[in-house]
């Protein structure tokens, strides 16, 4: 799960972490009220679920209020594109406004979970800031990676390594050790699957400061932390996937005009890659989960058609513990509520699956049944045509 900026550093701070001053806005107005109490000269923030704003226009330096509530008009409402947005980019509804802050040097900083080693990893760079994608592509050698044992968590020792190693000497090599405990002790509370400081500043005056924020929870975590739900910003969420999310179904909107429905991520892997090798492009895929009902299976099947880029719908489930004439069920009540008329392919297996073939048949909807995989999506990619 995604916060905006400011709550995350909202978030940090409450870890000793120190973060500018600064206030959301919701309007041109506030925006230049905060500018005011700032002194006039602050930096405007767009706050989207994406890093890179900086330099997609969403970042700026201004020198009065009226210059910030000029900008802070600009931004409102406007989409950015960033290249982690998708092409459609995201809406910016609040803005975080900042006292500006003399930067003398910028570092990465970030502790995130690495599936491979099923541990935190802390990654530190001295060449933090906008470019550090940059940074990880051409010299890889300036990323210092430092996977964190569960056991004995992140030592003292490990912090000033990190803290040497981005050139801290002084009084500020100790700020910085003390903010990598600092950082990981967040990390751990607040079941994290990131945390992300860049850059992390070093202030001309000499003080550390985290100058932006991102923090990704583990949403596997969400019974624990009763705040979690609160901090969601839904408007910067696919409206389908937040309705997915309420019937508890998995729904990840893709590019193509294939609408998936599928039961389990691994046969969703699959569906995907055999329906690419016939030709198709999925559109999304929507996993309805092991033992779903009835209803579930219209609410998912009517996720699928509402997304106007669905041309045709390939739902390929194994009933195991879910029955196909159960399937078959909910795929006529949805596809005859919404009067649906596009082709339908339907691969099933499992418990009832002549049951589950027969209704499908004596439904009237344009709907097709394979016995096969391969078959079911080649019969749905010719279908489109
Ligand atoms: P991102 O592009 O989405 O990661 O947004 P950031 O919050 O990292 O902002 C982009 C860049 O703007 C930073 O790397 C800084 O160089 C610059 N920036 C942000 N805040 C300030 C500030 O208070 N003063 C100055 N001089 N630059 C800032
Ligand atoms: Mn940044």
């Amino acid at each position: 799960m995604n916060i905006h900026e400011y709550q995350a550093k909202e978030i940090l701070n409450g870890f000793g972490i120190p973060v500018p001053r600064g206030r959301v806005a919701l309007t041109s107005d506030q925006v230049e009220r905060a500018a005011k109490e700032f002194g006039g000269r602050c930096v405007i923030k767009a706050q989207i679920y994406a890093g890179g704003r900086g330099k997609a226009g969403g970042v700026k330096l201004v020198h009065h209020p009226e210059q910030a509530q000029e900008f802070g008009k600009e931004l409102f409402g406007k989409r950015l594109i960033t290249p982690q947005t998708g092409p459609e980019g995201l809406k910016v509804r609040r803005i975080l406004v900042e006292e500006a802050v003399e930067i003398a040097r910028e570092f990465y900083l970030s502790i995130t979970l690495d599936r491979n080693t099923s541990r935190y990893s802390l990654i530190a760079s001295a060449e933090g800031g906008v470019e550090i994608e940059e940074v990880a592509k051409k010299s890889p050698e300036k990323i210092h990676v430092l996977p964190i044992d569960p056991f004995t968590g992140l030592r003292p020792y490990q912090a000033r390594k990190i803290a040497l190693a981005l050139g801290l000497t002084g009084t500020v090599c100790e700020d910085c050790v003390e903010l990598i405990q600092n950082l990981y002790r967040c990390c751990l509370e607040k079941d994290c699957s990131l945390v992300e400081i860049n850059p992390l500043t070093v202030t001309k005056a000499g003080w550390l400061l985290a100058m932006d924020a991102k923090i990704n929870f583990d949403d596997n975590a969400m019974f624990r932390h009763r705040e979690y739900p609160d901090m969601m910003d839904y408007s910067q969420l696919d409206p389908l996937e937040i309705n997915a999310g309420k019937y508890d179904l998995s729904y990840i909107k893709l590019s193509g005009n294939i609408g998936c429905m599928v039961n389990g991520a691994g046969l969703a892997m699959a569906t995907l890659d055999v329906l690419k090798e016939f030709g198709g492009e999925p559109a999304n895929f929507l996993d309805v989960g092991g033992g779903s009902t009835r209803e579930k299976v219209a609410e998912a099947f009517k996720i699928i058609l509402e997304d106007s880029d669905v041309k045709g719908v390939f739902v390929n489930i194994f009933g195991g513990i879910m029955r196909c004439d159960v399937i078959a069920q909910g795929i006529i009540e949805a596809a005859s509520e919404v009067k649906c008329t596009l082709p339908i392919v339907v691969r099933m297996d499992g418990s009832k699956v002549e049951e589950g073939k027969q209704l499908l048949a004596e439904s009237g909807l344009n709907v097709q049944t394979a016995d096969t995989l391969g078959d079911g999506a080649q019969r749905i990619v010719s279908m489109l045509g």
